[in-house]
Parts: C-alpha cells; structure tokens; sequence
C-alpha cells in the first residue's frame, strides 16, 4: 500500500483547518489503496490554529502536526513539511481551500503512471486584474530569459511529489527560497494538470504588490547571476558612448571653433550617469544581500512542538 503525506502549511487559519480536513478526508475516500496521513505545518499562527490542529491530531490517528517557533513564512514551511513528511511521495497545499482537495484522486493516478512531480497549472490567470497578469507576464518572460531551463508558468505549490523529487529537494537548504523555482530546478519527469484557483473559503489572503515584487526580485536573483552580467555590458556600452560623444565635442570645438554649453550637457551626463551607477550598485547589492544571508547558515525554520510533545533544534533537519 503507497503512503501519501498531505503537506499542509497553516498561518492564522483557525476558520478554515477544520472545514478543510472534513473536505479533504471525503475526497480522499474516493483514493483505493494509498494510506493517507495529514501534516499540518502552524507557522507561527497568533490565533487559534494550534488548538484546533491539537484537537485534530488527537481525533483523528492519521494529522499530525508540527509548530514553529514563530512565523517562518510559507516557504520554510514547506521545507518543514518536506523535512518530516514520510510517505512515498507528498501533496503540498494550503489550507484554505482554494487548492481543491477533489483533484487529489487524479494526481495520484498519474504518479501511478509514473510521473515524479505533478504540478497544478492555473487556468484562471484571466479574472486577475490587468496590472497584475501584464507583470506577472513580464517576470516569467525575464526569468526564462536568463535561465537554461524551461520555467513553469502558473504553476503553483499545488502538486504532488514523488519521493525522489522530496529527497532533493531536502538538500537544498538556503534559507531564501524560491520553492517554485527549486521545483523546476530538480527536474525529473512533470506533468502538468489544469485546475482553477478557488476563492478563499475564510480569512485573508497575506500577499500584496510589494511583497509580490519582492518575490520576483527573490526568483531572479536566487536561479540567476545574469542581471550582473547585464550590468557589465551596460558599462561597456555607456563607455562606449561616452567616447564617441567626446569625439563629437572634441571635433566640434577645433574644427568648428564651437564653444560646445557646458551646464545642460554636463548636467544631463553626470545624472544619467548617476542613475547607471545607482543602478548597478543596487543589483550587486542584492546578490551581497544573499551572501551575507546564506552565509550565516541559519536553520531554516525552528520546530516549537511536534504533536503535542516540545522538541529541541536537530542539526541536520532544520
Ligand atoms: N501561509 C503560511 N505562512 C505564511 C503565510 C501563509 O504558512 O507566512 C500559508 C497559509 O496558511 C495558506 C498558504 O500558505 O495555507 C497560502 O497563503 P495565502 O492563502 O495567504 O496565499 P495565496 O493563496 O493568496 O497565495
Ligand atoms: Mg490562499
């Protein structure tokens, strides 16, 4: 019989867990053979979740759950997940709902098939507003530029993952992560299947613009070292010109006997030549920025309690 360990990170959810695990176990009745177990991940959560992943846990023989210390973020608590999740393979998704449980009796079919890594597409990009599909559309574009492999559109962290996929992705222990990213990274055989994003059954969402442009900044920078590359050729290039508009002056003075205004030309060359400067201390900053971040080798999230029993800090497994 496959074992299959639901990952399920939970941050101020307490309206939702419950409904949720009632949905997800009716979908998985429908599932023969594969022994299912439930681990909820309480990322710090500041209201009630914890209690009610208790109650869970002790209900029903198949939850357990872990608890962080504080608020780690989404990402490290899939990394959590994926730490202490023992089945032949896994399912990440979010507890409120809008990744829907009844897709789950088909994915295990195609991991049946042979597949490593089955990935949800969205299909419902088109009832986002404008601002964001265009940047969104931008982003995949820049990043698929500079990388070697294809990257996933729309592709979230609603998927199923074989056991090989788990273990590799435990290696990689940075503590920026582009989970998205790391998936693709992997590799192994993908198969990709349409689903629709449903609306927030409880509670609010946490992302925003900013922190939207954050994690693009946070894709590019952690797969690629292209935008310095970039900043290289954008140097010679502004060199480049810089010479060739001396020349100008140079011959339009002695030949021409022009007295070539100072102020506005030098005025315009020194800001834009501000603005590339700015510019590139600012990419080289970011990449220090990580640096500076992955060489302190932080653990990646701290467990504060596993099933109700305190547990300490493990090297090796946080
Ligand atoms: N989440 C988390 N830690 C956080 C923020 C979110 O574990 O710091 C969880 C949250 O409980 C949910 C999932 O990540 O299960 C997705 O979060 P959310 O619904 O806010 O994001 P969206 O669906 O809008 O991408
Ligand atoms: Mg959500």
């Amino acid at each position: 019989m496959d074992r299959i360990t639901i990952i399920v990170p939970c941050y101020n959810e307490e309206e939702v867990v419950e409904t949720f695990y009632d949905t997800l176990k009716a979908a998985l009745e429908e599932v023969p053979d594969v022994d299912f177990r439930c681990l909820f991940v309480n990322d710090g959560s500041v209201d009630g979740t914890l209690s009610v992943l208790r109650r869970l846990s002790e209900q029903y023989e198949g939850v357990s759950y872990l608890s962080f210390s504080r608020n780690f973020g989404k990402e490290a608590a899939m990394m959590a997940g994926l730490d202490y999740a023992d089945g032949d393979a896994v399912i990440l998704m979010d507890a409120d709902l809008q990744h829907p449980p009844s897709l789950i009796p088909e994915m295990v079919e195609w991991w049946r098939k042979g597949y490593d890594d089955v990935c949800m597409k969205r299909t419902d990009r088109e009832d986002e507003a404008w601002f964001k599909r265009t940047m969104t559309g931008v982003f995949y574009r820049v990043l698929q530029g500079f990388m070697r492999y294809r990257v996933q559109r729309n592709v979230g962290d609603f998927r199923l993952l074989d056991r090989r996929c788990v273990s590799a992705l435990c290696l990689m222990r940075e503590s920026q992560r582009y989970t998205k990213g790391l998936f693709t990274w992997v590799g192994y055989r993908k198969k990709e299947l349409p689903f629709k994003v449903q609306p927030r059954a409880a509670g609010t969402t946490t992302w925003n613009y900013l922190s939207l442009f954050n994690l693009a900044v946070e894709g590019i920078t952690s797969f690629t070292t292209a935008p310095l590359r970039l900043t290289t050729m954008l140097g010679l290039f502004v060199s480049m010109m810089a010479i060739i508009y001396m020349l100008v002056v140079f011959f339009d003075a002695l030949l021409y006997g022009d007295p070539v205004a100072g102020y506005p030309t030098l005025m315009t060359v020194m800001l834009f030549l501000g603005g590339v400067q700015l510019l590139s201390l600012g990419i080289i900053g970011e990449y220090l920025g990580r640096v500076f971040t992955e060489s302190k080798q932080r653990p990646i999230y701290l467990v504060d309690e596993m099933d109700g029993k305190k547990l300490c800090y493990r090297r090796g497994r946080s």
